[in-house]
C-alpha cells in the first residue's frame, strides 16, 4: 500500500508529494520537528508534544503555521488513511520557501512548509529489546549549544548512531564536561537503590515529552528524583539505567561501554516503569 503523506494541507501520495529544493528545511536544517507515537490507532501524549512544537518554533521565530485543532485532525487523517494500529506520526515544519537561497530569514510572509507522515510499527510498545536491554556506548557530545529546539539537523546524533553500531552497540550516550547529556534520540537515566538520577533540563538537552511524563509516575510511585549529570563511571556502578523517548518508551540499558549494569539483566525499576507508562498513557491516549 502506497502511503498517504500531508504536505502543507493536501493529502498525496507519497511519490507525489513535492517540496521545493529552495525549502529552507533542505538548505539550512531550518526547521523543526515532532514524533508522536500511536498506539491502538490512537496518538500518545499529542499535547505535549504540541506544547513543545510551539515553544520550539517560538525559539526560532518561525511563525506557526496551524493550530492545535489543525495538527490533531491532520494527525488523526493521517492515521486512518494509511491503517496505523501501532505506528510513529512524524511533523516537520521549516521556514518555508523563499525561492532562493540567502543567509538572511525569508521576508514575514513566507509560508512555513507543514510535512506529516506516518510510520507503521505493528506491535511497537512490544519491542523484544525491551525484555533484554540495550548495550550502549559513550561519545563526546559535538552537537550545538541549543539542543533544547528540536530541530532537523540530526547529522552529529545520526554520526553517533553509526559509532555505535561500528562498536557492536545499540545507541551512544553522548558526554559533555565528563557528564551524560543524553542519548542520540533519547533522555538517559540511571537507578541506585530507589533513586533515579537524570540530567537536569537546560540548553544542553531535548526537553522530552516521555521524560516529563516517567519522572511524574516515578514520583507518583514513591521514587527519588534527582535530577542531575552523572558520568559514565557512575552509570556502570549502578543498579539500573535506562532511556525514555516517544518511540521507544522507557527501554532498559544493560551495557555501558563494555560494562554490565548492575546484574547486566533488566532490572525491576525499569520494567515497572515501562509498564506504569504504557499503561497511563494507553489510558490518556487521543
Ligand atoms: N533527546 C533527543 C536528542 C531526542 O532526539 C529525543 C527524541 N525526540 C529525546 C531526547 C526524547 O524525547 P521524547 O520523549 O519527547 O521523544
Amino acid at each position: 500500500m502506497t502511503r498517504t503523506v500531508y504536505v502543507n494541507g493536501d493529502y498525496l501520495p507519497e511519490s507525489e508529494a513535492r517540496v521545493s529544493v529552495f525549502d529552507r528545511g533542505f538548505l539550512m536544517a531550518d526547521g523543526v520537528y515532532e514524533v508522536v507515537s500511536v498506539l491502538g490507532g490512537k496518538l500518545i501524549d499529542f499535547e505535549g508534544h504540541m506544547i513543545r512544537l510551539k515553544r520550539s518554533l517560538s525559539e526560532l521565530a518561525i511563525a506557526n503555521p496551524l493550530s492545535d485543532d489543525e495538527y490533531l485532525a491532520a494527525h488523526r487523517d493521517l492515521v486512518a488513511r494509511n491503517g496505523i494500529t501501532d505506528g510513529l506520526v512524524y511533523l516537520q515544519v521549516t521556514r518555508g520557501n523563499p525561492g532562493d537561497r540567502d543567509f538572511a530569514y525569508p521576508p514575514e510572509g513566507t509560508a512555513p512548509t507543514v510535512v506529516m507522515f506516518t510510520q507503521s510499527k505493528p506491535g511497537l510498545a512490544d519491542a523484544p529489546a525491551a525484555k533484554t536491554g540495550w548495550s550502549v556506548v559513550s561519545v563526546e557530545d559535538l552537537r550545538w549549544g541549543r539542543r533544547d529546539i528540536k530541530t532537523v539537523q540530526l547529522l552529529y546524533p545520526s554520526m553517533a548512531k553509526m559509532e555505535a553500531k561500528a562498536r557492536g552497540a545499540d545507541d551512544a550516550w553522548m558526554v559533555q564536561d565528563g557528564h551524560v547529556t543524553e542519548g542520540t534520540s533519547n533522555n538517559a537515566y540511571i537507578v541506585k537503590g530507589n533513586t533515579i538520577v537524570t540530567r537536569q533540563l537546560s540548553h544542553d538537552i531535548l526537553h522530552g515529552i516521555t521524560r516529563a511524563a516517567v519522572l511524574r509516575f516515578a514520583a507518583e510511585a514513591q521514587m527519588q528524583v534527582e535530577e542531575r549529570p552523572f558520568t559514565i563511571a557512575e552509570a556502570q556502578a549502578a543498579d539500573e539505567a535506562f532511556i525514555t523517548s516517544a518511540s521507544a518508551f522507557v527501554m532498559p540499558v544493560v551495557r555501558i561501554d563494555g560494562a554490565a549494569v548492575g546484574s547486566g539483566k533488566v532490572g525491576p525499576v525499569v520494567t515497572r516503569l515501562r509498564e506504569i507508562y504504557l499503561e497511563e498513557s494507553r489510558k490518556a491516549a487521543i
